[in-house]
């Protein structure tokens, strides 16, 4: 390791000389307090900027080891930190003048999640950082001097006041950390109570704006209906209420605009922790919770979506149905049963973003249209036996069919915003209408063996390249998978990390023999274990990542064109 001042002559000896010359910076400095180290030195002045790191000593960093002693509350301590830092080098009045991205320095934005990142690590109580930094030239001329400027003031002074805890605000780090605690401890709790998914009192659901995901402003706050209101002792903030949603079918109904898409999302959201003013911090559900929504032109490899479509025109194999174009409910039924094989615990179902015929066929037409001649067992058929032989729950929101009320557990009214508790209403009036058939016999025993074989063009490919647009769609070598129909997908990096644990998938796991399922469970381990960077190459972090769940992970091996079986 070479020391700062060493650093410091070597920006002097490269000012005003061509760019490439930045590349002998690549290395690493003792600043005392911490080690800088220049991983990547971008190639010109328009490129992606420089990738640099700091690390910090546990005795400097100084984090209390309680507040990092499971993989959550490190998880929020390192989104804490991320957010500090980024304020950090944001708030900062200098901007280094130059040409291209001159004296940019960021990190890793943090929404209103709480996710893991390869930004920040803790790490038997050191801090590692990643950020990036433009290096700053004049034309193609380097200019050095402003360099030294960012590394030599802006960063040691953002450095100690966001990675040092004796210089930040320990209470409102002791705030998230105590938050962590309580919505791990709902989270916990609700397997034990019976429960899906937990909306407390207070909550606020609606978002700003559909491009935005602060809190609206003067909502109508969240009310559960007293028989559904529970009662959780959590261990920081204690007794706080709100609506339990038990397992099983529940169901939302109500007039347009009054609410359900709304709490539908906050729920399937709820898979994720939120940071203070959120205003969802306390809506929490089951963490395998998967959104099932129609896809219309999605491909589907080999999914066995014969549980809810048989019989096709063209005498396709539902059992092995494949498709470079699917149909909306052919894409929803393969959602849901790639969501079984997923793991998820709970299906949640928006009729504003499902297939009807997937869901539902009327009475009127069940006499027209022969069961013989229809190829589709809607939903409504199978959403039971999901419950009593996969112990999968469903949330549904259904505002303009009541013949759901026959199949419901729990059927809330949201009206106004504000949901009521009807299933003894709901269910009298049932009563009267015949119920549609449900099938009785058991969900058919969903097949655990889809065993992908690895695409041998990009085993061949020796520069995979990745990109991540938002979080609608990745690039691997040149093929595109689209994601904008996963909603649970939340941060630009998740979708970054999909594309490598996919590379990753496709060049050591896949084999033909290791189930989809089996792959889903090792990379999870793997994360667990050896954390985002075990995707990288030997290590080596090439760009920023946030973890997605094991389901998104599956859904996008699955929407991958080229899977092959
Ligand atoms: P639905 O699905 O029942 O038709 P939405 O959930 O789409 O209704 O909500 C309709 C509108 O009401 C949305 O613009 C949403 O932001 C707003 N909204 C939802 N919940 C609340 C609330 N608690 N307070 C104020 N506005 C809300
Ligand atoms: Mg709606």
């Amino acid at each position: 390791m070479q020391t700062a001042m060493e650093l410091r002559n070597k920006l002097k000896s490269i000012d005003h000389r061509g760019y490439p010359a930045y590349k002998e910076l690549r290395g690493q400095y003792d600043f005392k307090d911490y080690m800088l180290s220049i991983d990547h030195v971008q190639g010109d002045p328009f490129a992606a900027p420089s990738r640099l790191s700091v690390w910090v000593k546990a005795d400097k960093a100084g984090f209390p080891k309680e507040f990092y002693d499971t993989l959550a509350k490190r998880v929020t301590l390192q989104d804490h930190l991320t957010r500090l830092f980024g304020r950090e080098i944001a708030g900062g009045s200098f901007q280094a003048k130059g040409s291209g991205k001159s004296g940019l320095l960021t990190v890793s934005r943090c929404g209103q999640q709480v996710l893991e990142r390869t930004a920040l690590k803790v790490k038997d109580g050191g801090v590692t950082l990643r950020f990036e930094a433009g290096f700053p030239a004049n034309g193609r001329t380097i200019n050095a001097r402003e360099l030294e400027k960012m590394l030599f003031d802006i960063l040691p002074d953002s450095v100690r006041r966001s990675l040092y805890y004796s210089k930040i605000d320990q209470n409102k780090l002791k705030q998230a950390i105590c938050l962590c605690e309580d919505q791990q401890y709902i989270r916990e709790k609700l397997g034990e109570l019976s429960l899906c998914a937990f909306v407390a009192d207070g909550a606020i659901l609606p978002r700003e704006s559909g491009i935005s995901e602060r809190p609206m402003k003067g909502a109508v706050p969240f009310k559960s209906p007293d028989s559904l209101r529970v009662t959780l002792n959590l261990p920081n903030q204690g007794a706080v209420t709100g609506m339990g949603i038990p397992k099983g079918i529940t169901l939302f109904v109500g007039g347009g605009y009054h609410g359900k898409s709304t709490i539908l999302q906050a729920l399937q959201n709820g898979v994720y922790n939120h940071i203070k003013g959120d205003g969802r911090e306390l809506v929490i559900s089951d963490a395998t919770a998967v959104k099932l929504r129609a896809e219309d032109g999605r491909s589907i490899a080999s999914v066995d979506i014969s549980p809810f479509i048989g019989n096709l025109p063209n005498k396709k194999d539902t059992a092995h149905f494949s498709t470079e174009d699917a149909s909306g409910s052919t894409s929803q039924a393969a959602n849901l049963m790639e969501g079984v094989e997923a793991g998820s615990g709970l299906f949640l179902i928006d009729e504003d973003t499902s297939a009807t015929n997937f869901m539902i066929r009327d009475q009127l037409m069940q006499e027209v249209i022969s069961a013989g001649e229809e190829p589709i067992t809607p939903f409504i058929c199978r959403v039971n036996s999901l419950y009593q032989d996969l112990g999968i729950s469903s949330i549904i929101v259904a505002g303009s069919s009541g013949s759901y009320f026959h199949v419901a557990d729990t059927v809330i009214q949201m009206k106004e915003y504000v949901p009521y508790d009807i299933t003894q209403r709901a269910k009298e009036a049932a009563k009267d209408y015949p119920a549609m058939t449900g099938s009785e016999e058991g969900f058919p025993a969903y097949l655990d063996k889809r065993c992908p074989l690895p695409d041998m063009g990009l085993k061949k490919d020796d520069r995979i390249k990745i990109k991540a647009m938002g979080t609608s769609e990745l690039l691997l070598s040149r093929e595109s998978v689209e994601l904008r129909y996963l909603e649970q997908l939340k941060d630009q990096e998740q979708t970054a990390a999909l594309a490598w644990a996919l590379k990753f998938a496709q060049l050591k796991l896949l084999d033909g023999r290791k189930s989809l399922k089996q792959v889903g469970e090792l990379l999870e381990k793997q994360l667990d274990k050896d954390g985002l960077e075990s995707l990288f190459e030997r290590g080596d972090i090439s760009s920023s990542l946030a973890r997605p769940r094991k389901q998104e992970i599956l859904a996008c091996i699955n929407r991958y064109r080229k899977l092959r079986f």
